[in-house]
């Protein structure tokens, strides 16, 4: 057995609180997973931190609650055997030590007391089955039984068992595997790649919720193509987002080919990786190509086209977060806007952008104009670096002029100069039709650039449309 000790991880004073605790109801325990591998790994430190106990972890729980100075309180999980504290900011998970077999039509497996070595056996990965003593004879030392050092050094994910029962018994390791791999730049055994190939259907009982969890975590981390790679080349994604996959290949029709619209699409994830963390601008990025597939048609004079694919995606965008259980609010409408709007730049950076087609860029995509444009530059994936150099110029050119036109123009979140009261005092209106067409008409005025966005302006502009209308002034 390895004597590695690296008590330095363990300075924090909860631990010597959990060690006394242990001591007094004759225990043994262990901090294991997340917190030993982040530490090694020098990821800062945890927000959640696992003790698993030769015994009752629940019991060792309440133990460590009396001993900490605020007396926090402690969530029972009954059914699972787990209790929760939370104190300063992490939430301390405390288990007892278990063996796991499980039933071929479920991830809930049968349960019955077990060592420690039988706790890192259930563990996903040899990285995650990591443990170091809390005890007080050993405090720090390392329990490494199927060396996970080893392969935190040559970043590899494995299993501690046979992966094939590993990802069969609990089809989610599959997606924490590939997770793991994206967050962390590891790579996945080869045996194991192979076994969640072949067992990708079975990701078929996991839950949504479970499934959109580990996909945020691959969006979010620092280069999402890694997970979504995997995620394709084992399967799963046809499982799980075939909106995907159906962007995959390229199709040649008298010599005219378009270009791979998957793997364009994970370039442009990757490049808005580089300048946000916005994870909902970043599914964005992942979505704003889907409406493709449906409408990718040939034509004999213009070559493959994919007409209104902006307005088929918003569409499937709605129909993908409510198949996933995502939310259906502002983010869902979010993700939606910047896929309805996704090409909109990319028109105006291509002429010489006129001030009312800024304004009215502007006028639609509101607060999220700049998010817009954060999307459209991830979008430039051409190898050809003049064409690079000329688009990103482009860009910036709409980007100045977005500037300048708002100083002078102020038509984020517009307010109608009039308002639709002061309309129907002038002409002596009741509520009707004509009150929209005036309200409209110099809506359209100013974005048109005919008059300035100011009151004076706009009110004369009233009296002139009111008249062409044939209405009336109330003196
Ligand atoms: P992070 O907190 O960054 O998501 P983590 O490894 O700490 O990573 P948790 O979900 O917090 O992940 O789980 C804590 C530990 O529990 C893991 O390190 C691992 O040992 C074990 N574990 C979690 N989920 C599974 C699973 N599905 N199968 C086997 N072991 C698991
Ligand atoms: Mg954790």
């Amino acid at each position: 057995m390895t004597k590695e000790n690296y008590k330095e991880a363990l300075q924090d004073p909860i631990f010597s609180s959990i060690t006394q605790a242990a001591k007094e109801i004759s225990v043994d325990c262990y901090v294991i997973g997340g917190f030993v591998r982040d530490y090694l790994l020098k990821r800062g430190t945890a927000k959640d931190i696992d003790v698993v106990a030769i015994g009752s972890g629940i019991e060792l729980a309440k133990k460590v609650a009396q001993k900490l100075p605020n007396k926090p309180e402690v969530t029972v999980f009954k059914n699972f055997g787990t209790a929760m504290i939370k104190h300063n900011g992490i939430e301390l998970e405390f288990v007892g030590a278990r063996k796991e077999s499980y039933h071929r039509d479920s991830r809930k497996p049968i349960v019955e007391d077990g060592t420690l070595d039988d706790d890192q056996r259930r563990r996903d990965f040899t990285i995650n089955a990591l443990a170091l003593s809390l005890n007080q004879e050993n405090f720090g030392n390392l329990l490494d039984p199927f060396s996970g050092i080893s392969d935190l050094e040559k970043k590899i994910l494995r299993t501690p068992l046979e992966p094939g029962i590993t990802y069969s018994d609990d089809p989610l390791r599959m997606m924490r595997a590939i997770r793991f791999a994206s967050q962390l730049n590891f790579t996945i055994h080869p045996i194991s790649l192979k076994a969640i190939a072949e067992n990708n259907g079975r990701i078929k009982i996991i839950s949504n919720e479970r499934i959109v969890d580990e996909l945020h975590k691959i969006i979010a981390s620092k280069q999402p193509s890694i997970g979504f790679s995997l995620l394709n080349k084992t399967g799963l994604l046809h499982y799980i987002l075939p909106e995907l996959t159906a962007l995959q290949g390229i199709e040649e029709i008298e010599g005219q080919k378009h270009k791979d619209n998957f793997w364009h699409t994970l370039e442009v994830v990757d490049n808005i990786a580089k300048t946000t963390d916005n994870l909902w601008l970043r599914w964005a990025a992942l979505l704003h190509d889907i409406g493709k597939a449906p409408t990718k048609k040939f034509d004999k004079k213009i070559g493959w086209t994919f007409h209104s694919h902006e307005f088929v995606g918003a569409k499937m965008v709605y129909k993908l977060f409510k198949r996933l259980r995502m939310p259906l609010n502002d983010k869902m409408k979010f993700v939606q806007k910047m896929v309805l709007m996704s090409s909109r730049p990319i028109v105006l950076s291509n002429d010489s952008a006129t001030d009312s087609a800024v304004r009215r860029l502007v006028f639609d995509a509101g607060d999220y104009v700049d998010d817009l444009m954060t999307l459209c530059e991830a979008d430039i994936t051409t190898k050809n670096t003049a064409k690079q150099k000329k688009y990103k110029n482009n860009f910036k050119i709409v980007r100045e002029k977005i500037i300048e036109v708002e100083e002078r123009d102020h038509i984020r979140n517009f307010q109608p100069p009039v308002s639709g009261e002061e309309i129907m005092k002038t002409f002596n209106l009741k509520p009707s039709k004509e009150i929209g067409i005036i309200k409209d008409a110099i809506k359209e005025a100013i974005l048109e650039g005919d008059i300035p966005n100011d009151y004076n302006a706009a009110y004369s502009f009233m009296i002139k449309k009111g008249k062409e209308l044939g209405l009336h002034i109330n003196h």
